[in-house]
Parts: C-alpha cells; sequence; structure tokens
C-alpha cells in the first residue's frame, strides 16, 4: 500500500467518518509493506498483510466472466486530463491496473477487491474488504467493475468517494438515478457523476 494513501483512508466502521492512524511494520521504499491502521473513534485496528489492505467485510463474489472494458475505454469515459490525485478500479476490472496506469500518468491507482492474482506494486495499492475505505469526496474517478455497478451499497460508496462533479463508470445495467446522474449509457457500461 502507498503510503501517501494513508491521508485518503477512513475507518470502514459505521459511525462519523474519521481518518485512520498507519502503525507501519515493514516499509519498502514509499509502499508499506506490512502494519497496522487504528480508527482513534472506535478503536478497531485494521491489518496491511502482504502490502494489502485489509479492510474486513466481505467483497462481492467475484464476477464469471471477465470484464468488457479495456484500458483504453476506462480512460476515455473516466476522462482525466492531466496527472494527479488517486484513482479507484473495483473488481476484476483492476486487473488492467498496468495498462490504465501507462495511460494515465501520474495518476495514483488503487484496486479495490481485484482478482487474487493481482499483487499491489510501487504504483498500485490494493484494497480488500466489504466497503470502499476512502474519505468522501477524495477520488478523482473510480471505475466498478462487474457485479460492484449493479449492487446498491457499493453504487451508493463510489458515488461517495468520488469528487463531485467527477466521473463514475460501471459495467452492468444503468444505475439508479437516486444514486447516480447518468451521463452516458451503452449495452452495459455506463458513466455518471454523484447525485447532487
Ligand atoms: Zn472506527
Amino acid at each position: 500500500m502507498f503510503i501517501e494513501l494513508t491521508d485518503l483512508l477512513r475507518c470502514p466502521a459505521d459511525h462519523l467518518e474519521s481518518y485512520l492512524v498507519l502503525l507501519p511494520d515493514v516499509m519498502e521504499d514509499r509502499s508499506v509493506k506490512s502494519g497496522e491502521l487504528g480508527c482513534p473513534v472506535c478503536s478497531c485496528t485494521y491489518k496491511v498483510v502482504n502490502g494489502v489492505f485489509e479492510a474486513g467485510g466481505a467483497p462481492l463474489p467475484p464476477a464469471s466472466a471477465p470484464s468488457a472494458l479495456s484500458a483504453e475505454a476506462i480512460t476515455v469515459l473516466a476522462g482525466l486530463s492531466g496527472p494527479g490525485g488517486y484513482m479507484a478500479l473495483v473488481g476484476r476490472v483492476a486487473s488492467l491496473w498496468k495498462e490504465v496506469a501507462q495511460l494515465n500518468p501520474g495518476v495514483v491507482l488503487v484496486g479495490i477487491n481485484p482478482g487474487s492474482e493481482v499483487d499491489h506494486a510501487p504504483q498500485f495499492s490494493v484494497i480488500r474488504g466489504g466497503s470502499i475505505p476512502i474519505k468522501s469526496n477524495a477520488l478523482r474517478a473510480i471505475v466498478l467493475g462487474k457485479p460492484y455497478a449493479e449492487d446498491p451499497n457499493w453504487l451508493s460508496e463510489a458515488a461517495r468517494v468520488v469528487l463531485p462533479g467527477l466521473r463514475i463508470v460501471g459495467e452492468g445495467s444503468d444505475p439508479p438515478p437516486s444514486l447516480i446522474d447518468l451521463s452516458a449509457s451503452s449495452p452495459g457500461v455506463w458513466l455518471g457523476v454523484k447525485r447532487r
């Protein structure tokens, strides 16, 4: 886990948003290989194991079919112009992170519940859990792969963590208008912003 990602993290427990305090155990350059993250509000602790932030809770069962999205499509749909900030890839779509990183230089990528074959890397942080332990209004873009783009809780989490007016990309049927204002939609892929 990229150490500077700590500034964006929140405790996933159900209380008012709180930061997490990192107690690194093993570091490798700017990556946390192992350590602990603690919440000052509820005293919960979470572990970083093999570079992965284990945030607790269960991920959705992985999609049986591979993602139809390509790194090029993700880049066009996410629409980031220029470096800086963070983009999250949720589900098996995160296996495309290397190509996405090449197409979006200077953007830090976070993979949430990628396939088990996907490992963290210096430019790529991995989080596993049942929700998105990231502060509200923190990301420049988020891509929800299958089946996350059709789950109301994950849609709501994606809308919470992305900056207002910036893009949420989903692979699935169109999201409910109560959560996301749709900007564009084609069969199986949509693009929107959080509802104002
Ligand atoms: Zn807490």
